[in-house]
């Protein structure tokens, strides 16, 4: 059978392919039953904003909201179970897996930090929501008042706008933007996720104002990115940001790449390679973080054409730009990682030991990435996405992985309490050492993975161990 939302694509598909706007959206039954419920209860409701625009123009909502004239208390007695946790207005209530978001009309008052109105009122009417929001595409809604048939609202030309593919803000731009100066960030990332191009008067405003998006969270900031760098080609957003301004404003060190010249691609920079990588690199948000931020160290160590030890530079870089992101701290740690480890050789006489060496160097959750990150560098320079001979690397890979070999004391056959059971080593740096010496000796060669073998190598190590403190055994018998 047919998916819901296939049916929905194809819906708004096939009314974008006739040149008509869609009569009537596709709506799933749940969005459709609220919409009833609030209407039956004497309520003006409407569906609005992005799921609105998505469904017109045949994409998947990333989720479905609802505006009504109703307060957040009768919301709440309308649907008992749903949760209304903030001061915004806006109503949760569950339907199986979802969730749906209901918000009593709004009106956004006096902005004066560039980020956040000073308060929130309620709105009177539909037309007063929708102005409040940020391009016509996001502007339109559908429903209506409890008597009347459902429509579509669109004051401001959303459909139109649709269907030129442009994202125009509602009003005057230079106002929307001083009010909130994410949208100027909303604009170019939705201009990446719709394929949509930002309308001339839109884009001149976000030239005279990519200033005002110093003032911006790093939360908020880091959201839209997120979003942009998911588009199919993110390049699409990320020229639009280098050329208004924004860039060097969002990403000072990544506005350093443009006019650095690479020997790569004829007339191309720096920050195209970044661009092309980041569009070759698949669609997993890590990846696509390391691709657009692989290469932000070689600003800094250009010498004599030549970028020694960017990689490193760059993931130091990498941590302080994703922190101000407050991005999780695990993610800055694992894209730094991919930046710091990008530049590797390999080579096709690596032994096994080597392969499994590098493979304990990556950390096997993370193999996967760094090849997709180094096939998309490759097709970022105008090679193919196999030059180094990446295939045959990622096949050696994933033989130890399968192989199940030991990469680390975790998987030896004996642990430190073996060692001090059976050899009488004490908890501490010596047996540590040991440990380690034992972990290469598999690594090196894995039918070595067995207890007694093992114990028995660790035997001959203590006998020959260094002298000095080092050494247990040594020190016990200098004792
Ligand atoms: P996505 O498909 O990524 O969810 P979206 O446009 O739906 O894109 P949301 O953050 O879900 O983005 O916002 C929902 C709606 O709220 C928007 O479509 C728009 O109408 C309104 N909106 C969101 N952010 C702003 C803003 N900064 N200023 C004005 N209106 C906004
Ligand atoms: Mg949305």
């Amino acid at each position: 059978m047919r998916s819901e939302a296939a049916g929905r694509e194809e819906h708004g598909r096939e009314a974008a392919e006739a040149g008509r706007p869609v009569d009537r959206p596709e709506i799933p039954a749940p969005v459709a039953e609220l919409l009833a419920t609030l209407r039956g209860g004497g309520h003006s409701a409407y569906v609005v904003g992005g799921c609105l625009r998505d469904a017109v123009l045949g994409r998947e909502p990333a989720d479905w909201d609802l505006t009504t004239d109703a307060q957040p208390d009768r919301i709440q007695r309308l649907f008992p179970g749903s949760l209304y946790e903030n001061r915004f207005g806006t109503v949760v209530v569950r339907r199986g897996d979802s969730q749906y978001e209901i918000t009593a009309f709004r009106r956004d008052v006096s902005y004066t930090d560039h980020r956040h109105p000073d308060s929130v009122e309620f709105g009177n009417s539909i037309e007063e929501d929708l102005a409040r929001r940020d391009f016509t595409v996001n502007a339109m809604a559908w429903g209506g008042k409890p008597a009347e048939e459902a429509s579509f609202v669109d004051p401001h030309g959303g459909a139109a706008d649709l269907d030129r593919r442009l994202i125009r803000a509602v009003g005057d731009p230079d106002r929307r933007f001083h009010e909130d100066a994410l949208r100027m960030v909303r604009a170019v990332r939705l201009a990446a996720t719709l394929g949509f191009e930002v309308e001339a008067g839109t884009l001149e405003a976000v030239g005279r104002n990519a200033a005002l998006a110093r003032h911006l969270s790093g939360e908020r900031k880091a959201t839209e990115l997120t979003k942009l760098l998911a588009a199919a080609r993110p390049s699409v957003g990320l020229r639009l940001m280098a050329e208004s301004g924004l860039l060097a404003v969002i990403a000072p060190d990544l506005a350093r790449q443009i006019g650095i010249p690479q020997n790569k691609l004829d007339g191309e920079d720096l920050w195209d390679h970044t661009l092309r990588t980041v569009d070759a690199a698949p669609n997993r948000s890590l990846v696509r973080m390391a691709a657009l931020l692989h290469d932000i160290g070689k600003p800094d160590t250009l010498a004599d054409g030549h970028f020694h030890g960017h990689e490193t530079v760059g993931a130091e870089m990498v941590r302080r730009f994703l922190a101000d992101l407050h991005s999780p701290r695990v993610q800055q740690e694992r894209v730094a990682h991919l930046v710091g480890n990008h530049m590797f050789s390999y080579q096709p006489n690596w032994s096994d030991a080597a392969v499994r060496r590098f493979i304990r160097k990556i950390g096997p959750g993370s193999v996967d990435d760094l090849l997709a990150l180094r096939a998309a560098d490759n097709q970022g320079s105008g090679l193919a996405p196999e030059a180094g001979l990446l295939p045959e690397l990622a096949d050696r890979v994933r033989r130890e992985l399968v192989a199940n070999a030991v990469l680390g004391r975790e998987q030896l056959a004996i642990d430190g309490d073996d060692l001090k059971s059976e050899l009488g080593i004490p908890p501490g740096r010596a047996l540590g050492r040991v440990l380690d010496i034992l972990t290469e000796r598999v690594i090196a060669e894995p039918a070595l993975n067995d207890r007694a073998i093992l114990l028995e190598l660790a035997r001959g190590e203590i006998a020959s161990g260094p002298a000095g403190a080092e050494s247990p055994r040594r020190t016990h018998e200098a004792g």
